[in-house]
């Protein structure tokens, strides 16, 4: 288990959205997982700050029983396999989980599981622990009683995986450049597994932070 970056603070000031105040903040460090839960109708922002960082995100809805975050549903009524902004994220009971607000990347996948220590030993012949998003959000949502068992495919944000025409899948540096972000609009109340990825070829072989921000409706 690394390390859960719990360092989050209130601020009140109105940003970006009408009617939206940002209330919590949270920066993840480089190859580190977090938790949190979040509200229907609050909004989660995810920041590159630094470009080429990739992060993954889970989310179960609240209360039991959970849903989780399906991309088999997503991809199957997007009819697609890249997303951004308008795009809705669905649950394994076909309910909707995410809107894509904002986004200033315009390219997102659902197409990788998390990255674990065997990936790492069977891709880039690893021999010691190496920090991994399985690890990341296993360990962080342990709290909220999430079994490692119901880690399923993550959102795969900044990721940027091409399909050639024979099938193949081939995994590019990310387009996102320090500063990008993504806007996603909570449909359920959620737990919420954030990982900041280690794998070296789809974050361009450099890690970096990521910043988190919610935003609920002011009054709400
Ligand atoms: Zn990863």
């Amino acid at each position: 288990m690394f390390p859960v970056i719990i360092n989050f603070w209130i601020v009140t000031e109105m940003v970006n959205y009408q009617n939206y105040r940002r209330i919590d903040t949270i920066t993840l460090e480089p190859r580190s997982g977090t938790a949190f839960r979040i509200q229907e109708s609050q909004v989660l922002r995810l920041t590159d700050v630094e470009g080429s960082q990739v992060v993954d995100l889970v989310s179960y809805s609240e209360p039991a029983p959970l849903q989780y975050l399906s991309s088999p549903r997503t991809m199957d009524y997007n009819n697609k396999i890249y997303f951004s902004s308008g795009d809705m994220l669905f649950s394994d009971l076909s309910e909707t989980m995410w809107t894509i607000m904002d986004d200033s990347v315009g390219k997102h996948c659902f197409l990788f599981a998390p990255c674990d220590q065997k990936m790492f030993e069977l891709s880039y012949d690893v021999k010691e622990p190496h920090p991994n998003c399985f690890d990341n959000l296993s360990g962080s949502l342990s709290m909220f009683g999430i079994q490692p068992g119901q880690i399923f495919i993550p959102f795969n944000i900044f990721m940027h995986a091409g399909i050639k025409e024979s099938g193949e899948i081939e995994i590019k540096p990310p387009l996102s450049k320090p500063g990008d972000h993504i806007d996603l609009q909570a449909q359920l109340d959620m737990i919420v597994g954030i990982s900041a990825c280690s794998a070296y070829k789809a974050n361009n072989y450099s890690f970096g932070p990521i910043r988190i921000e919610v935003f609920s409706m002011t009054g709400g």
